[in-house]
């Protein structure tokens, strides 16, 4: 299938580039930017921040404007700001595209999916209610906050086991996850900055749609509390846990670690083998050392113990802010898309 890829310069642009360099299933055939990029050679045009090379194949693409007009593709990649991603998405699903964004322009919509495929696979038969009330044959389907979809796929097993009261989240979020060049260095070197604009509601409304039924969202409380540190990838989410029924860290550790969802099972290609992975060492999960776990697409958690307060359990979890946060998330969505016949 072909793919386009809009805001393909952007850093999550870039991993998405990465990322379907070699996909068995998509092929790159469009790829997009702002005016300051069209008619540019991509590979002259980016600044390259991977660390792997860019395939000639993909390097001597022509940036196109980012306009249904000049794309030709099966499925629609989208890495844009939000404030352009809100129209410009409408404007190709009216087109007939099946657009799969990052941006949060449209993830809190009814009619929206927002989906990490571990925690909410079924989520996509939204896209009827929305092909119905929107009459357009394209769909929009959007991806967690890169906080959201490292948190929501941690505390799946645990809403499914034990169900979930109430949960309370502290986040140490990598420098990657606002952009290129995103955050200045003197801001955030030797620093840490605890704001992050729009960040913690992000966190509290999408954790409850993403863990809810498709057109009820959970009900359970959240409490964010979002900073900034110097770490280049990788956000580490420190999670505080009260369950519905009883729970004892020994009953989390191992229904986290015999976690598998329907990704798994169908052997999707983006789908990891084993989407949550168990640190036993009393120092990890660490972003140096963890974040490319799965290739990316793992969360790792440690450090799973009693909680006094809420007399339920804590715990530390870590996952790649621009792969399971985000191009990767993105990816593994279209291909749960396509094996239930929405692609
Ligand atoms: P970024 O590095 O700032 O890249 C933005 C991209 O959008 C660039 O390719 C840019 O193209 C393009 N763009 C900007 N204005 C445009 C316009 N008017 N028309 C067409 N293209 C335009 O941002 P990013 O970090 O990749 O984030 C992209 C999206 O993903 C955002 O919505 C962000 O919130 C979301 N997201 C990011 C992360 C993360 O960890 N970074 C995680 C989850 C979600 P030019 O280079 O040609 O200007």
């Amino acid at each position: 299938m072909k793919a386009a890829i809009l805001g393909a310069t952007g850093l999550v642009g870039q991993r998405f580039v990465q990322l379907l360099n070699d996909h068995e299933w998509f092929e790159i055939s469009t790829i997009t930017g702002s005016e300051r990029s069209i008619g540019g050679e991509y590979g002259e045009i980016v600044n390259w921040r991977m660390d792997t090379e860019l395939k000639p194949k993909v390097a001597e693409l022509t940036v196109q404007p980012t306009d249904p007009k000049h794309v030709d593709a099966d499925v629609v990649f989208s890495a844009l700001p939000a404030e352009q991603a809100l129209e410009t998405e409408e404007n190709f699903a009216k087109e007939g595209f099946a657009v799969v964004s990052n941006a949060s322009s449209h993830r809190m919509d009814p009619d929206v999916p927002l989906m990490n495929p571990e925690a909410n696979f079924n989520h996509v038969s939204l896209i009827d209610d929305q092909r119905r009330k929107r009459k357009w044959d394209g769909a929009i389907v959007t991806n967690p906050n890169c906080t959201t979809a490292v948190l929501t796929l941690s505390l799946k097993p645990i809403a499914a086991g034990f169900g979930l009261r109430n949960v309370i989240v502290s986040s140490m979020q990598a420098a990657s996850g606002a952009g290129y060049p995103g955050v200045a260095s003197l801001d955030i070197i030797d620093n840490v900055i605890p704001f992050i604009n729009g960040e913690e509601e992000k966190v509290q409304k999408e954790t409850q749609k993403i863990l809810g039924e498709a057109r009820r969202p959970a009900e359970f409380k959240v409490s964010a509390s979002c900073h900034r540190v110097a770490v280049i990838d990788g956000h580490t989410e420190a999670v505080f846990v009260q369950t519905e029924k009883p729970a004892s860290p020994d009953d989390i550790i191992r229904c986290m670690g015999e976690f598998l969802a329907e990704p798994q099972k169908r052997k999707l290609p983006m789908a990891p083998e084993h989407p949550i992975v168990m640190k036993v060492e009393q120092d990890r999960p660490q972003p140096r050392f963890d974040r490319n776990e799965g290739h990316g697409m793992s969360v790792v958690v440690g450090r799973v113990r009693s909680d006094p307060v809420f007399s339920g359990v804590k715990y530390v979890v870590l996952g790649h802010n621009t792969i399971r946060g985000a191009a990767g998330c993105a990816i593994l969505i279209a291909e749960s898309m396509k094996s239930q016949g929405y692609l």
